[in-house]
C-alpha cells in the first residue's frame, strides 16, 4: 500500500468565504493596486504584529533585497553567506556588486562573525547575512564589526517572520531587513515580501523606489522599479495574519516532536535552539553524517521519496557552487568548509500547520530505521 504524499510545506490559506468578501469589497472600491486601502491596512497590521515601526510591502521577497541595496547606495563588495536561497546573492549581482562569500557556523548555519573581518577589503561597503531557518544570526557580533569598519548591514530575514530575541523583533537589527511572503514561507501573501527600515525618511525613499522612483505626478527622483503589492494579495495577507499564531503553534508541536524523537540518533544532527529566542518553526533541518548514520544524505533523501515523503535539500548546492558564482575567488570550497559540509548533509523535514501526528511519526520511524 502506498501512503499519501507528505510535502515539505503546505501554504496557509485564508478562509475562502472571508477572502471572497474582501474581493467583493475591492470590486466596490474599484482600487486594485497602488497603495490602496488594503495595502495601507496590511502595512499597519504588520508593524503591530512584528513590532517594527516602518515596513514597505513588495510584490515578492527578492525585490526588497535589490531595493535595500539601492536605498542604501551600496557598491563595491558585500560580504554574504553561500548557505541561502540564490536570491540573496542574485540581489548583489543585479546591483553590480561583487559578492564575497564567508563561511558559516555549524551550530546555526549563519554567517560566522569570526570569519568576516578577514574578508573585508577597502572596497567592502556592507554585510548581507541571512537568518537561516529563522535562527537569528549573532546580531551583536555582526553589528560590532559593521560599526568598527563603517559598513551597512542588510539582513535577509526571509525565514524570520515573527522571530524575536529577548522579546524584541529580530528585524530591528541592522540597517534594514527583508521578508518573503512566498507561498512556501511561514506567512504568505501568495507571492509577496517586505522591507523593514528604521526611519520615515528611508521608508519614503523605499516607497519611491518600488514605484518607478515617482515622488509625485511629474517628478521621478530615482531609477526605481515596479514592485508594488496589489490589493487582492494585501487583503489575502490581512486574513492570513489572523491565523498565523495558530499556524506557528501547530508548527511548534511538530518541531518539538521531531526534536524529542530525533535527538539520540547516531549520525543525525539537529541544530540546538538558542536561549532567549522566540522561533517561528519555519524549517526543521537534519544533518546526516554518512559514516555514523550508515547511509548518505542523498540515499536517505531518495529513500524518503520512495515512501512518498518529500524532504528538501535546503541549501544544496551552495550558492557559491552555481556556475554563475563558482568563478569568484571566495567561492572555492576550501574557503567554505563548514558550509560545504552542511550543504552535503542537510535535509529539511516536512513541517507545516497541516501535518498530522500520524504523518510526523511515520517520518520519524523511517529516520530511526
Ligand atoms: C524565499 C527566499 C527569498 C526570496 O523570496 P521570494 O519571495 O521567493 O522572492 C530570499 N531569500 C531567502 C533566504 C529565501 O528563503
Amino acid at each position: 500500500m502506498s501512503h499519501q504524499q507528505i510535502t515539505v510545506t503546505s501554504p496557509l490559506l485564508p478562509p475562502i468565504e472571508e477572502f471572497m468578501e474582501s474581493v467583493k469589497d475591492i470590486w466596490n472600491r474599484k482600487w486594485i493596486t497602488n497603495n490602496g486601502y488594503y495595502h495601507q491596512k496590511l502595512e499597519k497590521l504588520l508593524c503591530e504584529y512584528l513590532g517594527v515601526e516602518y515596513i514597505s510591502l513588495f510584490t515578492n521577497g527578492t525585490l526588497p533585497l535589490i531595493t535595500a541595496l539601492q536605498a542604501l547606495r551600496i557598491t563595491g563588495e558585500v560580504i554574504t553567506t553561500p548557505y541561502s536561497f540564490v536570491a540573496t546573492t542574485h540581489s548583489l549581482w543585479w546591483n553590480g556588486i561583487k559578492p564575497v562569500f564567508v563561511d558559516i557556523e555549524a551550530s546555526t548555519g549563519n554567517l560566522d562573525p569570526q570569519k568576516i573581518e578577514g574578508a573585508i577589503t577597502p572596497r567592502t561597503t556592507a554585510i548581507m547575512p541571512v537568518h537561516v531557518y529563522g535562527n537569528p544570526c549573532d546580531v551583536e557580533a555582526i553589528q560590532n564589526i559593521a560599526d568598527k569598519y563603517g559598513l551597512k548591514v542588510i539582513y535577509d530575514a526571509a525565514h524570520a517572520f515573527g522571530v524575536k530575541i529577548d522579546g524584541e523583533s529580530v528585524l530591528k537589527w541592522g540597517d534594514m531587513s527583508t521578508l518573503s511572503f512566498h507561498a512556501t514561507k511561514t506567512y504568505n501573501t501568495i507571492e509577496g515580501g517586505a522591507l523593514i527600515c528604521k526611519d520615515a525618511k528611508t521608508k519614503q525613499r523605499i516607497d519611491y523606489l518600488k514605484n518607478f522612483g515617482f515622488a509625485g505626478e511629474t517628478e521621478v527622483v530615482a531609477p526605481g522599479i515596479n514592485s508594488k503589492m496589489d490589493e487582492i494579495r494585501a487583503a489575502y495577507g490581512i486574513l492570513n495574519l489572523k491565523n498565523i499564531d495558530a499556524s506557528i503553534l501547530a508548527r511548534k508541536r511538530v518541531a518539538d516532536t521531531y526534536r524529542r524523537e530525533l535527538s539520540d540518533i547516531k549520525g543525525l544532527r539537529i541544530l540546538p535552539e538558542q536561549k532567549n529566542v522566540t522561533y517561528n518553526y519555519s524549517y526543521f533541518p537534519i544533518f546526516i553524517d554518512k559514516e555514523k548514520y550508515g547511509i548518505s544524505r542523498d540515499n536517505l533523501y531518495y529513500k524518503m521519496k520512495e515512501q512518498n515523503i518529500l524532504g528538501r535539500r535546503y541549501f544544496y548546492p551552495l550558492i557559491s557552487a552555481f556556475s554563475t558564482y563558482r568563478g569568484l575567488p571566495s567561492a572555492t570550497p576550501t574557503n567554505l568548509p563548514v558550509a560545504t559540509k552542511m550543504a552535503d548533509e542537510v535535509i529539511c523535514l516536512p513541517l507545516h500547520h497541516d501535518l498530522s501526528d500520524n504523518d510526523v511519526y511515520r517520518i520519524i520511524e523511517i529516520l530511526k530505521k
